[in-house]
């Protein structure tokens, strides 16, 4: 597929009134040595927004790229989290320092506690930290990963800011529409993350899928995280490879419509891929 340079991504207004493109580029399971070949493509094919995080061991080839790439600092979405391991009133601004180090960066866009570990019983001291964080001014906007209700609930109760994002799992098999909808009504944007079931299930197979992306002349990838963004969702896809970067990124020449949306939204099936938030500690 040709590569082609679309610069209209949508950018949706935080809690905050930050503002964070809506399609990005993620690098879980991006090896360190190739951060910087990945991040560099998705910098030229016109991604400003990448979202790493400390346990990915990538942050230094992402900061490399950051830099090799010249790009305005204000023109780029940095976001980056606090591994599990590190949650604590102690430990969670040198782990953020670290980052900020590896990343090559005096500030970063976004800054999440990355699970809420509950059995660390650590999510609402470290979230405090984070509150200090964004006062100094080194992180712009702050929010959690892979939060259940019941940990919003009790960080709203016990902090002072309502956090801008929830990162979850979320595609079109396992919707989490409770969630969701809980996040929208206290202000928290919800993330998605594995948009495209992380090619665990056969969902770019589904027939569904697979007959409205010929319809529109367009991938199933593209229709899925297509599906995502008029939602409002904020998604990031993850590929190694530079034309399928180029494809997740060229989404604004087409729509789905009302039908197809909801045709993609049947599709629930309750199924969790990663990690259950209640067991990650
Ligand atoms: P994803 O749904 O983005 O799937 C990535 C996989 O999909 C790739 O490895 C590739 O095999 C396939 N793929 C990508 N583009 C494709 C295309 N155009 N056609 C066909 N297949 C394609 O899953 P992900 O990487 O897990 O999620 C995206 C990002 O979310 C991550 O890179 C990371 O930044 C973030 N994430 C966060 C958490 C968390 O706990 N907060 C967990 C996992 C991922």
């Amino acid at each position: 597929m040709a590569e082609k340079i679309t610069p209209s991504v949508p950018h949706v207004e935080l809690n905050n009134k930050t503002r964070i493109p809506q399609l990005g580029f993620g690098v879980f399971l991006v090896d360190p040595p190739e951060a910087q070949r990945v991040v560099t493509d998705a910098l030229e094919l016109g991604y400003r927004h990448i979202d790493t995080a400390a346990i990915y061991k990538n942050e230094e080839g992402v900061g490399r790229a950051i830099a090799a790439s010249a790009l305005p600092r204000e023109d780029l979405f940095i976001t980056t989290k606090l591994w599990n391991t590190d949650q604590g009133k102690d430990t969670t601004l040198p782990a953020f320092e670290a980052s900020l180090d590896r990343l090559g960066l005096d500030y970063v866009d976004l800054y999440l506690v990355h699970w809420p570990a509950p059995q660390r019983d650590t999510y609402v001291e470290s979230y405090r930290v984070l509150e200090g964080i964004l006062d100094s001014g080194r992180a712009r906007a702050i929010g959690v990963s892979n939060f259940l209700i019941p940990h919003l609930e009790r960080l709203l109760a016990e902090t002072g800011v309502v956090p801008a994002v929830n990162q979850i799992e979320l595609h079109p098999y396992y919707q989490r529409r409770d969630l969701v909808e809980f996040g929208r009504s206290r202000g928290i944007h919800t993330e998605a993350w594995g948009p495209l079931s992380q090619g665990k299930s056969a969902l770019l197979e589904d027939p569904m899928i697979t007959a409205i992306a010929a319809k529109h002349g367009k991938t199933p990838a593209q229709v899925v995280l297509r599906w995502h963004i008029q939602r409002g969702i904020i998604v990031f896809p993850k590929t190694t490879s530079r034309a399928r970067a180029a494809e997740n990124f060229d989404l604004f020449d087409f729509e789905l419509t009302p039908d197809e949306q909801a045709a993609i939204t049947n599709l629930e099936r309750d199924l969790r891929l990663g990690a259950d938030p209640l067991e990650v500690n």
